[in-house]
């Protein structure tokens, strides 16, 4: 098991974990996270101008897929050793088509009913065509179009990417009003799938600034922050209601 380098309260998470063992012992059936790393090794773009250029040893050589499978194999760790149930919707390294993943979540919906499953898909943003470094940079996460519970479990991305992405990061937050943080776009993922979903883009892959912090241990840890404790608090404010 790899062993998690949560900064900041730990203290926290040591109490959870013995809630959230209560809540999967007492819950009929658990909370099912499914994490999706997006794209695969053979997706054409999806990498930095510098992986784009070849560049295999620059600092800032960096491909989507790769990242995004570090961070879904992270999450779902993390998770699992906090008694949650979360896999991986795409094991395989190779891009599976969006209308197989989403035949996946929705197999899982059916089977444990559509509240209890809920998914986070995992991605990097990209500005322009994969040529340039472009200027654009930040944190967003997107959710299908109208109020539904995804807006919920976004909220709480939000709240603690905005205690976790200091500036000069920059957060990308569609209005800083509670259930309106997130952007909003019918993504097939989103919109094809019946549980909840979400979105996250994980900064910019063709921001200099931004790659180096993905690259950096301190950008994953923070990344896996937001998204763990995003999925946690969920769960324990909004689903299992054990905190009153
Ligand atoms: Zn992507």
């Amino acid at each position: 098991m790899r062993r998690f380098a949560y900064q900041q309260s730990q203290s926290i998470y040591d109490k959870l974990e013995t809630l959230l063992a209560w809540v999967n012992a007492h819950a009929k059936q658990g909370l099912k996270v499914l994490v999706d790393n997006g794209h695969g090794s053979d997706t054409p773009g999806k990498c930095s101008p510098d992986a784009r250029n070849g560049l295999k040893h620059s600092p800032l050589y960096f491909k989507e897929y790769a990242w995004a499978r570090e961070m879904a194999n992270m999450m779902c760790d993390v998770l699992n050793a906090l008694g949650i149930d979360a896999e991986l919707l795409v094991p395989e390294v190779e891009d599976v088509s969006l209308t197989e993943r989403t035949r996946r979540v929705n197999a899982w919906c059916k089977r444990l009913g559509k509240d209890n499953v809920l998914l986070v898909s995992i991605h990097v943003n990209a500005a322009g065509n994969g040529k340039n470094w472009m200027s654009a940079r930040g944190w967003a996460i997107y959710t299908t179009k109208g109020e539904t519970e995804s807006d919920v479990v976004a909220d709480y991305f939000c709240q603690r990417a905005k205690m976790v992405f200091l500036p000069p990061l920059r957060l990308r937050l569609s209005k800083d009003k509670y259930l309106e943080r997130d952007h909003e776009e019918n993504f097939y993922i989103l919109h094809k799938t019946l549980c909840s979903a979400v979105l996250v883009e994980n900064f910019f892959q063709d921001n200099k600034e931004d790659v180096a912090y993905l690259k950096s241990d301190e950008g994953k840890a923070s990344c896996l922050d937001v998204m763990v404790d995003g999925v946690i608090n969920y769960m324990v404010n909004e689903w299992a209601n054990i905190l009153q």
